[in-house]
This record gives C-alpha cells, sequence and structure tokens, in this order.
C-alpha cells in the first residue's frame, strides 16, 4: 500500500504547485518544529525598485546614478537589479547607453567595486565605504538609516575613494506572507528570518507578518547561513527552511527540510526537497499539511 499513497500524496502535491524530490523526504515534515524563512525572494517579492537617490553635497545626481548603475549591471542582486534597471532607463532618456565595467568584484553580502569611465566605484552597505577617505556625512547616514527603519535598503556609492551619495531601494512583502506565517506556526513550527540585510530592515519586515523580533537574525553573511541552520539543529531543533538565492543554497542542503521557492534560483531549487512552484509562501504550509497527510495514511 505504500508507493500507492506516496504516489497520491506527490500527484496532490504537483496539484498544487508543490514538486516532491523523493518519499524519503515527507518523513522530516513530521519532525520539524522550526522554520527559517529567507527574506529577499521568500518573504518579500525580491522585485525591488530604485526609490531615491540622495548625494553629498556638491556631487551630481545622474552622475551618481549613471556610474553606480553601470557596475550593478555586473551584478544579479535584486538590490543591483533595481539599480541598473533605474540608471539604465535615465540614459535612455538622455540618447545615452551606460558605461562597460572592468575590474568587476563581488563582496557577497556586502556590494560590488569596479572600475566605470576610469573612476574606481564602491557600491554597496554603508559600512563597505568604511575604508574610503572621505567617508559619508553625518547626513547621509542619517538618510539611510532613516531609509532602514522605514524597511527599505540603504545603498552606499562611492567613486575614487570620496563618498558621493546613498540610493534607496524598495522590496515589498508578499501578499500572502503573513497569513503563511500564522499557518506555519498552527502547524507547530516556529518561523525565524533570516537575512543578509541590515537589522532595521529585517525588523521591519518581520514586523509585517508577525515574527517576533528575538526571531529575527540579520546581518548574515551568504556563507554564514548554514551555521545558523547548524546552530539550531545543534539545540535539538529540526530545521525546515525556505529560500530562493544562491546564499540559501547550502543552508538549504544543511536544514533537515530544505523549500526552494520556484521562482528563485536553479542552485536553491537544486539544494532543497521541495520546491514551491508559484513562489507563495502559503505553498510552504500546503506542502507540510499534505506531508504529514499523505504520512498519516500509510502508517
Ligand atoms: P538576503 O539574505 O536578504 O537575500 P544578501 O546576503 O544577498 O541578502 O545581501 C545583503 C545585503 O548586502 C543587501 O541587503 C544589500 O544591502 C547588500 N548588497 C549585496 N549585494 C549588493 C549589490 N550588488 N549592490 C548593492 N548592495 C548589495
Ligand atoms: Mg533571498
Amino acid at each position: 500500500a505504500t508507493p500507492t499513497a506516496l504516489m497520491v500524496g506527490t500527484g496532490r502535491g504537483a496539484q498544487l504547485g508543490i514538486l516532491i524530490r523523493g518519499p524519503e523526504v515527507l518523513e522530516s515534515t513530521l519532525r520539524a518544529d522550526t522554520i527559517v524563512l529567507d527574506k529577499t525572494g521568500t518573504v518579500t517579492t525580491g522585485e525591488m525598485t530604485l526609490q531615491d537617490v540622495v548625494t553629498v553635497p556638491g556631487e551630481d545626481r545622474d552622475e551618481v546614478l549613471r556610474l553606480a548603475g553601470a557596475l550593478e549591471r555586473a551584478s544579479e542582486h535584486p538590490v543591483a537589479r533595481a539599480i541598473a534597471r533605474a540608471a539604465a532607463g535615465a540614459a535612455a532618456r538622455r540618447d545615452e547607453e551606460l558605461p562597460a565595467v572592468d575590474q568587476f568584484a563581488n563582496r557577497a553580502g556586502l556590494g560590488v567595486r569596479g572600475m566605470v569611465d576610469g573612476h574606481a566605484v564602491l557600491v554597496g552597505r554603508p559600512r563597505l565605504l568604511n575604508g574610503c577617505s572621505q567617508p559619508l556625512p553625518a547626513e547621509l547616514l542619517q538618510v539611510a538609516r532613516d531609509a532602514e527603519a522605514d524597511g527599505r535598503t540603504a545603498v552606499a556609492v562611492s567613486w575614487d575613494g570620496r563618498a558621493r551619495g546613498v540610493l534607496t531601494v524598495a522590496d515589498a512583502v508578499r501578499p500572502t506572507s503573513a497569513a503563511a506565517v500564522r499557518e506555519l506556526r498552527g502547524l507547530g513550527l516556529r518561523p525565524i528570518l533570516l537575512t543578509g540585510d541590515n537589522a532595521a530592515v529585517a525588523a521591519t519586515v518581520a514586523a509585517q507578518v508577525g515574527i517576533a523580533p528575538d526571531d529575527v537574525i540579520a546581518e548574515v553573511l551568504p556563507e554564514d547561513k548554514i551555521e545558523v541552520v547548524r546552530r539550531l539543529q545543534e539545540s535539538n531543533r529540526v530545521v525546515a527552511m525556505v529560500g530562493d538565492g544562491v546564499n540559501d543554497a547550502a543552508a538549504l542542503a544543511q536544514a533537515d527540510l530544505g523549500l526552494a521557492m520556484g521562482t528563485g534560483t536553479d542552485v536553491a531549487i537544486e539544494a532543497s526537497d521541495l520546491t514551491l512552484v508559484s513562489g507563495d509562501l502559503l505553498a510552504a504550509a500546503d506542502a507540510i499539511r499534505l506531508a504529514r497527510r499523505t504520512l498519516a495514511t500509510i502508517q
């Protein structure tokens, strides 16, 4: 009887838009007591848009966006795509193209650097500019903090050792995320928000979806996400995780149950046990409920 029930379970899963790697996956849905949720692209849509360009006094707004956007064209990060898109649009309106990038380098979880139009450009988290000879002035640090307190991501821009401005980028919480958090809790799972983004943005998103401040883990570098999962496991938690990004793959593989957003990257999908095709977090609750019900039928 066992194989038939499993096939029913996985067939129903496909109808619900859930792809299950194999029957052995179902078992961990019973034991999971914690669910780690990646923020960007999982709890939020990850489709960011540029909101604001604020420059250091004396700097030209168009030039800040042009050089930052040119550099960000080389990155696939959602923040980068928002900046590159806005800059390309502005350039097109001037009948120009964005300049090419040389010596591009990505610093995961921090930002990017490269040569654009003969300038050594840095774009990323404000602390990426710490070594600059002319760092962000107090007014711009305040702009960055205000944006973050408001749930937006602040990105600093410098070139040739001088801070030039701050760009703010906003992401939207998926409309179903708060309901999903409620349902997951109803299934006996404790939701934890995990992100590389700063603590203020993380706290704002957590409040919007009903995750307690104590269950927010922010400013985690991509390579350390796996450590967060391991530590939870060491404290005897059975950990499910939902993620979408390249930076989530190792942690998804480490989790007792890895769930990937179907809208996410291939690496995340390959590292996971389950794929939520629609990229709707409610499907995570559906998947766990279905898996448990399937197991109940066969046991
Ligand atoms: P998350 O865990 O939320 O998916 P990441 O670890 O990928 O986020 O990135 C953490 C933070 O680093 C971002 O919120 C952003 O502030 C900054 N960052 C990363 N890559 C870039 C980039 N290409 N341009 C600007 N900022 C970046
Ligand atoms: Mg993500």
